[in-house]
């Protein structure tokens, strides 16, 4: 872990792969782990429907809502409205999904670690439109 300022325009923003993400993504990578860390910060920006597909973390993970109103499902629960400044906290391997809420976009920050194996997220099939289209809790 080299001591350095990442500068703001140094980073490269990505399309979410649509392999795991449904609708307009963009993911941008504030910190990647580096030895002996290994915690991996991303600001993911969603436009209005753009969602994650369902998926686990194996050492759960950290939202923090930056900006915008969005959407987050614990797989069991109601579907909740998430809005700038909330911290949401995903317990390991747990069933979730996120995202913007249909006529909002939403940004997050991810904070999440890698397990022993260096895995930090499993992805699973995509959110239904009827799933993500139900009224938030
Ligand atoms: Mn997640």
């Amino acid at each position: 872990m080299e001591p350095r300022i990442i500068r703001a325009g140094d980073r490269e923003t990505k399309i979410a792969p649509a392999n795991n993400f449904v609708g307009q993504v963009l993911h941008e990578s504030v910190f990647a782990p580096e030895n002996p860390s290994r915690l991996r910060v991303s600001r993911v920006t969603f436009t209005p429907g753009g969602r994650t597909n369902w998926h686990t973390h194996a050492v759960g993970q950290i939202l923090y809502v930056l900006s915008g109103s969005g959407r987050y499902q614990l797989e069991g629960h109601p579907v909740e409205e998430i809005n700038a400044g909330d911290t949401v906290i995903i317990p390991p391997d747990a069933r979730h999904w996120h995202g913007a809420a249909p006529d909002s976009m939403m940004c997050h920050l991810a904070l999440s670690e890698s397990d022993d194996q260096g895995n930090a997220a499993e992805w699973l099939e995509p959110v239904s439109d009827d799933d993500f289209t139900q009224e938030p809790a």
